[in-house]
Order: structure tokens, then sequence, then C-alpha cells
């Protein structure tokens, strides 16, 4: 059996781990692979290799830099179809899917293309007499990266790219679930023209995160996964001096105005809900339906529900794939089973749904429930599958003050013909990524993305101009050059501009 290991310095190495986890195809249920849990020694390895790597690529040019990041963006693009396969094979979902995460990824790449403008310091001429300030940005040295299995390509990109074209190296520890796509770019960046040492990965668990959280050698600490870890990891790094951004969960809804194209509503809220099996952090989970568009949205739910495709991620009809474990799959069907006994309808019940020639695969179909309310299991736990919860409420502002009210705040959508309701919608409701008409309202890689409240622990989005923020420090130098024999006369009072 396979087993995936470390890529530290520029080779795939074992280090001194002994423990495993296995790797799982989600659409047959079998073990596929080991992947090699780390000991804090394979951090501290990989931070070393990072270091050494660091004196020398902080010092390379933006020209150089730029040259590697270009390199990149064709290779992701060359093997686009292959890493979406090996995505599809550990995480369940389609190629096609993998493809799109892939392709969001390389716009960051993209984005971290344009360095030369993007880092550019300011300069003031003569803010006082003879006196010029300007200032520039620099790295800050090794940084870490912890993701998620839900993105295992996408994620990673919103970091690596702008943390490395900035002048920092770079420590990855991916998924244990779907660890295979971040060996695979670390071969692409060596293929690139990236030195050895500058992009490493450690695979691993909790002993593999705290060795991060605490290591003495790592400045800065991005974290994207579930709310309870983004807390643990942000207090962890910042109490140990370290910058830290930390994206949680989600409990993402779609508000129907009586006023939309249900039809169209329907179709982008389905697609929304169940695409990726309802794993994505900006899955949509609730549809709120607003006075009467209820009574005429829920069948059309129900019917487009009913006509997702479910298989295998490598089918080339399939819609959706299944979950990416067993526990997943049960935590999903548990949470639709106990809908019923605390007052919810289901309209349409995924459980049970059997693939043919993928009978042990970790499938479950789409599932509808309505009548669902706020206090609710189905409402309030991050369920993270393929379940659409339909909430009815009597105006927009309640719907605001609902979606207000949650703890979450990632991302949310309006479906609406009224330009003042969607004004009025994106103004008032507290959540960072606003869709109007738009499902899934992931932001260009040249915004920022992020979440409000539990969604991101701490105050620094990802990628775009806060993805350079973060991942640099600023200076700013105030200098003097005297003509020959000028006399300055030095002041014993605090300095002031004249
Ligand atoms: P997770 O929190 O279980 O794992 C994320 C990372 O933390 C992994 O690398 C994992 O190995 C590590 N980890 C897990 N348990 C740990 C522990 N006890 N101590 C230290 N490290 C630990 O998340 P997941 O199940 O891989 O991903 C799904 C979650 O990620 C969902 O909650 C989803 O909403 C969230 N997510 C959020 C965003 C966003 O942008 N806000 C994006 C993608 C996923």
């Amino acid at each position: 059996m396979n087993t995936i290991k470390h890529w530290i310095n520029g080779s795939a190495t074992s280090g001194a781990a002994t423990r495993t986890s296995p790797v799982f195809n989600p659409a047959t249920g079998e073990e596929q692979a080991r992947v090699l849990l780390a000991e804090s020694s394979d951090v501290d390895a990989a931070v070393s290799a990072a270091a050494t790597a660091f004196e020398t690529w902080s010092e390379s040019s933006l020209t150089q830099r730029t040259q590697v990041m270009f390199a990149f963006r064709q290779l992701l693009l060359k093997h686009e179809e292959e890493l979406g396969r090996i995505i599809s094979a550990e995480h369940g979902k389609t190629v096609d899917d993998a493809r799109g995460e892939i392709a969001r990824g390389r716009e960051v790449v993209e984005f971290a293309c344009g360095l030369g403008d993007i880092l550019k310091g300011s300069f003031s001429d003569q803010v006082s007499r003879g006196v010029d300030v300007h200032d520039f940005r620099q790295p800050l040295g090794v940084v870490a990266g912890i993701t998620p299995f839900n993105f295992p390509a996408m994620v990673p990109l919103w970091m690596h790219p702008i943390a490395i074209a900035t002048g920092n190296t770079f420590v990855l520890k991916p998924s244990e679930r779907d660890p295979s796509a971040a060996n695979f770019v670390a071969e692409l960046y060596r293929e690139a023209g990236l030195p050895d040492g500058v992009f490493n990965v450690v695979h691993g668990d909790k002993t593999a995160v705290d060795a991060i959280l605490t290591h003495p050698g790592i400045e800065a600490v991005s974290f994207v996964g579930s709310t309870p870890i983004a807390k643990y990891v942000h207090e962890r790094a910042t109490s140990a001096g370290k910058r830290a951004q930390a994206l949680g969960g989600a409990k993402n809804h779609a508000v129907v105005l009586p006023d939309a194209d249900l039809e169209f509503a329907a179709n982008h809220i389905t697609a929304g809900a169940y695409g990726s099996a309802g794993e994505r952090c900006m899955a949509l989970s609730v549809a709120v339906a607003v006075g009467d568009a209820a009574d005429r949205l829920v069948p059309l739910l129900a019917r487009k529900a009913g006509e997702v495709k479910v298989g295998p991620g490598d089918a080339w009809d399939t819609d959706m794939g299944p979950l990416v474990t067993k526990a997943a799959q049960e935590r999903v069907e548990n949470a639709v089973a106990r809908a019923p006994g605390q007052g919810a309808t289901v309209v349409i019940d995924g459980r049970g749904l059997k693939v043919e020639g993928h009978e042990n695969g970790f499938f479950t179909g789409p599932s509808l429930l309505d009548h669902v309310t706020t206090e609710m299991d189905a409402y309030r736990e991050e369920l993270f599958g393929p379940v659409l919860a339909v909430v009815r409420v009597d105006t927009l502002d309640e719907a605001i003050a609902l979606i207000n009210a949650n703890p979450y705040g990632n991302g949310t959508a309006v479906f609406t013909g009224s330009g003042e309701a969607a004004r009025r919608f994106q103004r008032r409701v507290r959540v960072g990524m606003i869709g109007v008409n738009v499902p899934v309202p992931v932001p260009m890689s040249y915004y920022s993305f992020g979440g409000w409240k539990d969604s991101l622990i701490g105050d620094s989005p990802i990628h775009g101009a806060e993805g350079i923020r973060f991942y640099t420090r600023p200076k700013v130098v105030t200098s003097r050059w005297p003509e020959s024999r000028q006399q300055v006369a030095a002041g014993f009072s605090f300095p002031t501009s004249h």
C-alpha cells in the first residue's frame, strides 16, 4: 500500500514518523493509502529547511520570484486534470468540481504574479526641509498553513503563493484525510524553479499542529477549518507571539424574497446546497423563504433535489459525490433522522442511498427539510453535508435579524428582483461575503476572503491586500541628505517638521 510522505527541503521523506492514518477512496469505502503523521522532530526539520531557504529566498529579486510564480501558474494549468483526479480520489468530489477549486486557487497565483506592483511602497518628498520619507514591506520569515480537507488545493493556494511571492518560506500541514494534493503541488513548485526548502509539507494530526503553534522558528500561522479548532489555533499561536489568521466554520443562509425569479433561485440554491455534497464552507445550508415565497419555492427545491445525480466523482455525469468519511456520512444521516422528532418536515430523505457498483461508498443523497426553526439541531449544527433546511419568515427584516443572530457569518445570498431590498440586505446583514442573486459568492483573489463572527477568529481575512499585509511587515524610513557644509541644528525637544 502507498505511504504518503512529507516533503521537506525539496524531496519526499519519511522523517521520524512511525504513526500513520488511513486515506480512503470515499466512492468505494476502501483504504487506498496511508499517510505519515509527523512527530515534532519532523516539524523541526521542515522549519529548519525553511529557515535556511529564507536566507537566500528573501534576498531574491522581485523578478526572480515573479518568474517562479508565472511558471507555477502555467504548471497548475497544464496539470489541472491530473490534480483534479488526485483530489477527487481522496475527497470524493467530482473531477469537474476539483478542477474548479484548482482554477480558483490559480487566481491567487495570478494575483501574486503582479507582485512588482502590489509590493510598491510609497514616497513622500520634503516632509520637512531636506527630509523625505518612504516605506516598504519585508517578509516575516518562516510561516505555516494548517488547512482543512474540503479544498485540499484551493485553501492552501489562498496562502502559500502570497507568502512565498512576498519572500517568506512556507510549511504546510494539510488535512490528513486527503493529503496527496499538497505533495503534487510541491513537485510543481520544484519544476517551476522554486529553490528547495521554500515550500515544505508536513503531514499529520494534532501533534504536528501543536508543534507548529509553539515552534519558536515560525513567525505566522494561517488556519482554515472548523470553528473550535480555529479558536484553539488562534489562541495558542498568538499567545506564543505569532501572527495568526484563523477562518472557521459556517452556516450560510440564502434569503428568497417573493419577487425573486423562483425557478432561477431554486436552481442556484440546489447547486449551492448539494454541490460538493455540501462540504463547502460557502455551501448554502439554509433557505430563508420570505412571505408567500415558501409555498412556491419548496416544491421547486424538492423537484431539483430529486434530479441531482449522485455517484463516484470520476464519472462524467455525476453532480454530487460521496462524503469524505463514513463518520461524516453517519453524522449527516443522524441529523436527518432527528429532524422530524424536533418538528421539521422531511420533504426529501437522502438517507440510505446506494450507488450501483459502489455499495460501500460513503454516499448519502440530497435531503430537504421544511418548517425548520432556529432551535432545531438541523439549524444550529454545521452539518457539512447535503442537507438543505427551509426556514419560513414573514419579512426581509425578520430574515436579516435571523441571520444576524446566527453565531456564524461566513457567506449569505439574497434572491430578489428589487435593488432596494438587495441594498438593504447587504448593508444590514452581519456577514463577510454576500451574493445578490449569486449563490456561492467566493471573492476573487484580489479581494479578501473571510467571514464575520465565529467564521473568522481574530481580525485577518485571507488573500488579496489582506494577504500581503499578513505576510509582510512595514518599515518606514525617514532620511536626510544634507548638502555639504549645510548645518542642521540638532534639537533636544521632540522632532517636529518645519
Ligand atoms: P478541522 O477543523 O477538523 O481540521 C482542519 C485542520 O485542523 C486539519 O489540518 C486538521 O488536521 C487539524 N485539526 C483537526 N483537529 C485538530 C485538533 N484537535 N487540534 C489541532 N489540529 C486539529 O476541519 P475539516 O473537517 O478538515 O474541514 C471542515 C471545516 O472547515 C468546516 O467547519 C468548514 O466550514 C471549515 N472551512 C472553513 C473555510 C472558511 O473559509 N471559513 C473554508 C474551508 C473549510
